[in-house]
This record gives structure tokens, C-alpha cells and sequence, in this order.
């Protein structure tokens, strides 16, 4: 029997709620006086559950591996992130809405500057406006219904970001990106990296004649360059496998997208961490779990602001009194993986967890941070082990075998 086997046959439903806070790319490294961010915040409260639960620290893949925040919340969300890739095309267009078959090919494009010899000049087109962004895919799409049998849809994102899907028979990924990664080299035509790749290839090499035909005379966009090139992997769903009925609170694309694909609820919120918990509060009789992403510990990481990271996670610190009072039976609080203002990237370092409930047992931790998580009672886990513990605690996994 396999784990998702395992999954479908010993979940069962019933009244428990589960929470899942996630503070994308939590994780830090010892900056100023040797402490983390998260060891630096002043977190009386994330302490305090720390102290009523079980800590233990958590692998996002496995060691060493660096993960992006999509395998790494697929870990966190009870699969195996090395059994299914997800393009970053699919993520993008799952998140601004678009519902996704198994005939569609996915892909993330940013509008660009080249010259008259496909020399790219600006990979973001300086950043033009959404409004703008709107404007040019209308235009496109217009102009571009459709390729040799194969359906073509076009939706701005924001600024310089837009997705196509390519709906119809026979197109397979396995496709390069055009993108040179650097101004001043030509984009690159999609190469098939395998042979059932060649249809979708040759499609796609026509788009780009057509986008680049269409987009002519404009000054700043006048290409785009694709990326992500990527069809959705068959991943069953968390009522299947887990008999859950998940909801996703999250507000950046990628995270609605990629919730949407495990079979979450998504709902509209909005911006601020405030909201972000209001709606768990407004949303809290209608599902059994509660997927909460908090994405800007990670952007602040990403900008090596230590600083600024420690005020968001404070500012999380100050919802958890009113997630309490909810009275949930399980909360897990963790990060995708670690964003260390240090590296002002994603890294591979274990990050912390905290595994409330009521048949935790007890350890010796009473403070949220990497370091006094590896001393507690979880040790060290696999992310995609924290699904499996969160249903445990919330008895809503039988027993197996006799
Ligand atoms: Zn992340």
C-alpha cells in the first residue's frame, strides 16, 4: 500500500477543525546577536502555544534540498513534493481564477522590450502598468483565437505578467522557456525537451510570431517571453485523500492557485494580516480546514530586510489571541521553508513547528523559534508529515491494520 493509499483508507470525516498557519519562508539564520528573526520578534504569544503544544522542527523536501514555495506548501498539504511538479504557468493561471483541464497547456509570460533583432532590452518591459497589461491582452486575444485546432486563451496578471492556455488535443510539456534570463541576448524559440512535446512546441512558436506581429508598434511591450510552460499533474484532492473540507485564506496568486489544485475553497480577502483573520473568524463554521498564508516573512527575506521581518511576524503573534478563541482542535504553525534575511533567498534550513492540540504530549519547549524547536518532542519531521499529524491529532485518522 502506498501513502495516498493509506490516506484514502484510514481518513474519515467528522466535527474536528484544524488549522494551518503558514508564515511563508519563516525559516531565518542568526543575523544580529546571533538571533533570528523569529527569535527576535517579541512573540508572547506564538510562545505561549509553543508551550501547550509539541515543537519539533520540520524538512520542507529533505535535507539540503532548497525548495520553491510550491512544492514546498504541496509538502505542507499532505503529498509527496517530489511526486508531482507543478509549472509555474499552471500555479499562475490557477491563481487569477482560471479552471484547468487535462487538455491545457499553461504558461506564465512576461511582456518585454526587444529590438528589431530579438535582442531582449528590458525582460519587464519597464514594469508597465496593469492597466496597460489589460489593454495588450485584450488586443492579443483578439487578434489570437486560435492555432492549428488549439484554443487560445489570454489573461493579464499584474504589471508586466500574463498567462496563456493552449486548449486541445496532443500538447504535451516538456517545453524550454524563452527567456534569455539576461538583457542583451535574443529570446530563445520553445525547444521540445521530449518527442510528445513537438506539437506544443511548434504551437507555441507560432504564438510567439503572431504576439510578436500583434505587438509590433508598441514602444516598451512589444514581445513576450514565456516561461513555465507546464500542464497540470493528476493530483487527487484532499477530500479524497483526507475526507477534509479545506479552505484556502490566502492572498498572492501562486497560493490560491496551488490550493485550488489540491481541492481547497478559495476565498477573496483582503490585503492585510487583519483581514486575513477576520476571515478565518467569518469562515470558521463552514469547512474543517483552514489553510492561513501569511506570504510577506517571505518577501521580506527575499529583500534581506531582518527587520521588517520580525515586525510581520509580531504582527501575526498579535492574531493568535483570536485564533484561540475560535477553539480550535488542531493548530499546526510553521513556514513553507526558510527565507533567511541573511541569504535574501529560499534555503534549505528545517524550519520550526508547533502542533497544538489535545493529545499533544508535552515538551520542554516554551519559546517559537528554530533553535528551541529542534529540542522539542516532534524532532525532526518531514513537511509532508505535519498533514497526517494534523489529522491524527484531530482523530480523524483509523487505525491500521488489526
Ligand atoms: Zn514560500
Amino acid at each position: 500500500m502506498d501513502r495516498e493509499e493509506l490516506f484514502r483508507e484510514l481518513s474519515i470525516k467528522n466535527e474536528n477543525k484544524i488549522i494551518l498557519l503558514v508564515m511563508d519562508g519563516l525559516g531565518d539564520l542568526p543575523m544580529y546577536g546571533g538571533k533570528t528573526a523569529l527569535e527576535m520578534a517579541n512573540t508572547p504569544n506564538l510562545d505561549k502555544l509553543a508551550e501547550m503544544s509539541e515543537c519539533g522542527v520540520a524538512d520542507p523536501i529533505s535535507p539540503g534540498i532548497t525548495p520553491g514555495s510550491g512544492p514546498a506548501h504541496l509538502g505542507i498539504f499532505g503529498y509527496d513534493p517530489l511526486k508531482y511538479q507543478i509549472g509555474r504557468g499552471v500555479l499562475e493561471a490557477l491563481g487569477i481564477g482560471m479552471e484547468l483541464g487535462d487538455k491545457d497547456l499553461a504558461l506564465r509570460g512576461n511582456f518585454a522590450t526587444m529590438d528589431k533583432d530579438g535582442v531582449i532590452l528590458d525582460r519587464r518591459a519597464g514594469r508597465i502598468p496593469t492597466e496597460k497589461n489589460i489593454e495588450l491582452c485584450k488586443k492579443l486575444q483578439e487578434n489570437i483565437k486560435e492555432i492549428d485546432g488549439v484554443e487560445v486563451i489570454i489573461k493579464p496578471v499584474k504589471e508586466h505578467r500574463m498567462v496563456a492556455v493552449f486548449r486541445g488535443e496532443g500538447l504535451e510539456d516538456g517545453l524550454t522557456d524563452t527567456d534569455p534570463q539576461q538583457v542583451g541576448k535574443k529570446w530563445i524559440p520553445v525547444k521540445p525537451l521530449r518527442k510528445e512535446a513537438e506539437k506544443a512546441a511548434s504551437i507555441l512558436n507560432k504564438f510567439l510570431d503572431m504576439v510578436n506581429e500583434v505587438l509590433k508598434g508598441e514602444e516598451k511591450a512589444n514581445t513576450i517571453l514565456l516561461r513555465g510552460i507546464a500542464k497540470v499533474p493528476p493530483i487527487p484532492k484532499m477530500q479524497e485523500l483526507f475526507k477534509l473540507n479545506p479552505v484556502a485564506i490566502a492572498n498572492y496568486p501562486m497560493y490560491k492557485g496551488l490550493a485550488k489544485l489540491v481541492g481547497m475553497t478559495v476565498v477573496e480577502v483582503g490585503d492585510t494580516i487583519e483581514d486575513e483573520f477576520n476571515k478565518l473568524q467569518e469562515l470558521y463554521n463552514d469547512y474543517d480546514f483552514f489553510f492561513v498564508h501569511i506570504k510577506k516573512t517571505d518577501s521580506y527575506g527575499e529583500d534581506g530586510a531582518f527587520w521588517k521581518k520580525v515586525g510581520i511576524i509580531e504582527e501575526v503573534d498579535r492574531f493568535i489571541p483570536k485564533l484561540m478563541t475560535l477553539n480550535p482542535d488542531v493548530v499546526l504553525v510553521t513556514g513553507d521553508h526558510s527565507t533567511p534575511a541573511l541569504l535574501k533567498s529560499h534555503s534549505w534550513h528545517p524550519v520550526p513547528v508547533l502542533l497544538y492540540s489535545k493529545y499533544g504530549r508535552r515538551d520542554e519547549v516554551n519559546k517559537f523559534s528554530e533553535t528551541m524547536c529542534t529540542r522539542g518532542v516532534l524532532g525532526k519531521i518531514r513537511a509532508m508529515d505535519e498533514l497526517p499529524l494534523m489529522m491524527a491529532c484531530s482523530l480523524k485518522l483509523t487505525k491500521y491494520g488489526a
